[in-house]
């Protein structure tokens, strides 16, 4: 996913500025001692981690806020006639010194968090939101934006500013700058109260989730897990200053070591404690946030004009509308939740022949699903995982796709500072040799990191402002305990090539302005070169380089390869009716009109599954709607199903490369060109339509998840 644990980076879009003359230098706090006070004189303008402080951020973050509004009023108060220069691209340069602190905070906050840090969040959250409202209500700047505007007929702007001129009005219209001045203040109002409450959730979460760990003394609970996962348990417990194993909670509803632990009584235990994380009457109970935050974003879409919060986000999407994207959930829905029917039938058969005497619960379906597959494929994760070293998966897998489809190399850097001792960073170059972008990668799970996996930038591209791109991933893997090599499963692969595929967007960023640049998209296309990138892992040519034994080099067996690419339709139905009932509970919390009441959270959850055919016993959602962090905590409300609809974009697209002769530097390129360096650079039907040589159509995604066996 992107960026979707950072909710203050998700709103810093205005842009860089190329001089900088600190309004705020006479703010005692912040001088030329601040590591962000000038640009980075780093490669690539790389953050200098090494000596930024935590105490840096904070006035930075204040002193660049305020430079902004100082350049951003300039323009307003500019005598000249507005035009397209002097207003559109002057905005593009605005806030560098904002837009660089920002870019840092977000990475280390989300990724390497400490109390220090995490109270800067809190007491940054409503002034950032402040500080948007502050640039987006300002009634002169936005007069000046719509002069232009209602004069671009005539203006004869190339295609990328005209479409920045229309983004720019939108994202102003949208924000309510067409609003009489009492209602701008009570949006301002409800901006600082959706941003403090959301802040409160994501804070809860983390704390929360962090609580929830499974703890035990006893070895024998944990039996199922193979040496090398007791051993991390146990370090995980010394990393705790506690005796005994801890196994700490993932973010989602499943939990990954549940394939393997055969003492039911402790799946039941470790589910609950997931299931249950928030919502256990204490001071990290989510519930009342979360039902303030979707009554709060009804009252403001109601404001802005429209009548619900779905509808508004939903207005500069592909899917334009909440209708369009409950209607693409529901065609998928009956063909998800009937598969799922069949894979649940399969395990009550195998719990049946083991005289298992229970019926099928949700804390069971990994672990016999697992033994349905080995049974079904005889494989299984511990056969797998000694083929997919991190290191080798990245260099000789992420990498060499990326290498044959585009042409770009990698060349490690040891020079570039980092936050953590864990990152890695690449310098990246293009066929020619031309420098193309940095990239940073952050793999192993902490503590203090947010959990999932995600993209972000350091440094956005733009020609404008003369920035070449740095971005960098983060996810969650296991660490391995010293000494051991990272053996990761075939899922963390593809999460890898997932990442990876949002950095290739941000990396072939080759754009004039900067808030087109890159992953500046639409939430419902972010998705599609993440996804679509993950189609190589399973490439014969890229898995077969490697797929090695990190003992021996050996190649995986060709039975073993066979087995996970007849797996790789095994389960599907779970996993989509999961991600499909999280998608619509997102949907339907932000179709809540403005006039109902503050909901019950368990009781409207309930209620939302039951309507959409999704209230499964045995298949909860991917996400609680308490500890949803995409859609409460993150810029994903009423954008969850932009997984699945970017799902559609990307077997789409890749039917297309298997039609072209698959992975080539010709098709690689084309894509590169048409689709991967263009950004937001123009309407994104368009776009892809164009590229595609067809609109989008279902039929191959339907396909790719094995839902057309039957017919539904
Ligand atoms: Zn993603």
């Amino acid at each position: 996913m992107l960026n979707h644990t950072i909710a203050l980076v998700a709103f810093a879009f205005i842009g860089l500025l190329t001089i900088s003359t600190p309004a705020a230098a006479s703010d005692a706090k912040f001088g030329p001692s601040n590591p962000f006070y000038a640009p980075s004189t780093l490669p690539f303008q790389a953050p200098p981690f090494d000596k930024i402080r935590d105490e840096d951020y904070q006035p930075a973050i204040e002193a660049g806020m305020a430079e902004e509004l100082i350049e951003v009023q300039a323009i307003a108060d500019n005598p000249a006639a507005p035009t397209f220069e002097n207003t559109l691209v002057a905005m593009e340069k605005t806030g560098l010194l904002f837009q660089r602190a920002m870019a840092a905070f977000g990475a280390v906050s989300g990724a390497n968090t400490n109390p220090v840090l995490q109270k800067v969040r809190t007491e940054e959250a409503p002034k950032l939101a402040a500080h948007y409202d502050a640039i987006y209500l300002n009634a002169k700047c936005f007069a000046r934006v719509a002069a232009v505007y209602q004069q671009r007929a005539s203006l004869k702007l190339d295609a990328e500013s005209l479409r920045l001129l229309e983004v720019t009005y939108d994202r102003f219209v949208r924000s309510g700058a067409n609003l009489s001045d009492a209602d701008k203040t009570e949006l301002k109002k409800l901006n600082e109260e959706i941003s403090t409450s959301s802040e409160a959730f994501s804070t809860k979460l983390l704390a929360a989730t962090k609580d929830g760990a499974y703890a035990t003394a006893d070895r024998s609970a944990l039996a199922g897990l193979s040496d090398a996962q007791i051993a991390a348990a146990a370090q995980a417990a010394q990393g705790r200053k506690q005796a005994g194993y801890v196994l700490p909670l993932q973010n989602t509803t499943q939990q990954p070591n549940l394939a393997s632990l055969s003492v039911r009584a402790t799946r039941e235990a470790i589910f609950q404690k997931s299931w249950n994380r928030t919502e256990r009457g204490d001071a990290n109970d989510t519930r009342d946030n979360i039902s303030r935050l979707a009554q709060l974003r009804a009252r403001r879409a109601q404001l802005l004009g429209y009548p619900n919060h779905a509808a508004w986000k939903l207005g500069d999407q592909m899917a334009k509308t909440p209708e369009a994207a409950l209607k693409f959930m529901d065609a998928l829905a009956p063909g998800a939740t009937a598969k799922a029917a069949r894979e649940g039938k399969d395990i009550q058969d195998v719990i049946d022949a083991q005289k298992g005497g229970f019926t099928l619960q949700p804390w069971d379906w990994d672990f016999y699903s697992e033994q349905v597959r080995k049974a079904k494929y005889d494989l299984n994760e511990a056969e797998v995982k000694p083929y997919f070293e991190l290191n080798n998966v990245l260099e000789n897998g992420v990498f060499y796709a990326a290498t044959q489809l585009y042409g770009i190399t990698f060349k490690e850097r040891k020079d570039i500072p980092v936050y953590h001792p864990d990152i890695r960073v690449f310098e990246v170059s293009n066929a020619d040799g031309k420098p193309l972008a940095l990239f940073y990668c952050d793999y192993f799970k902490r503590d203090n990191k947010n959990g999932g996996a995600w993209m972000d930038s350091l440094v956005s591209q733009s020609k404008l402002l003369g920035t070449l791109p740095v971005v960098f991933n983060v996810a969650n893997l296991p660490k391995p305990a010293p000494g051991e090599p990272a053996l990761i499963t075939y899922s963390d692969v593809t999460t890898m090539f997932h990442e990876f595929g949002h950095g290739l967007h941000g990396m072939f960023a080759n754009t004039e302005y900067p808030s087109l640049s890159g992953t500046s998209t639409a939430a419902d296309f972010v998705e599609f070169p993440s996804q679509f990138n993950e189609h190589w892992a399973l490439y014969p040519a890229v898995f077969d380089h490697y797929a090695k034994h990190y003992k021996t080099g050996a190649p995986m067996p060709a039975e073993l390869v066979a087995k996970i690419r007849k797996a790789a339709n095994f389960n599907q139905g779970y996993k989509l009716t999961e991600l499909v009932a999280a998608a619509e509970l997102d949907m339907q919390w932000h179709t809540l009109p403005p006039s109902a009441p503050l909901q019950q959270p368990d009781a409207f959850e309930k209620q939302a599954l039951e309507k959409t055919h999704l209230l499964l016993s045995t298949v909860p959602p991917r996400y609680r709607s308490s500890y949803f962090a995409h859609i409460w905590g993150g810029g994903y409300s009423a954008g969850y199903y932009a997984y699945l609809w970017a799902e559609m974009l990307d077997d789409d697209a890749y039917q297309w490369f298997e039609d072209n002769g698959g992975l080539t530097r010709a098709n690689g390129d084309r894509f590169r060109q048409m689709v991967l360096s263009r950004g937001n650079t123009e309407d994104l039907a368009k776009m892809y339509a164009a590229w595609r040589g067809r609109d989008p159509s279902v039929e191959p995604m339907m396909k790719d998840r094995g839902l057309r066996e039957s017919g539904q």
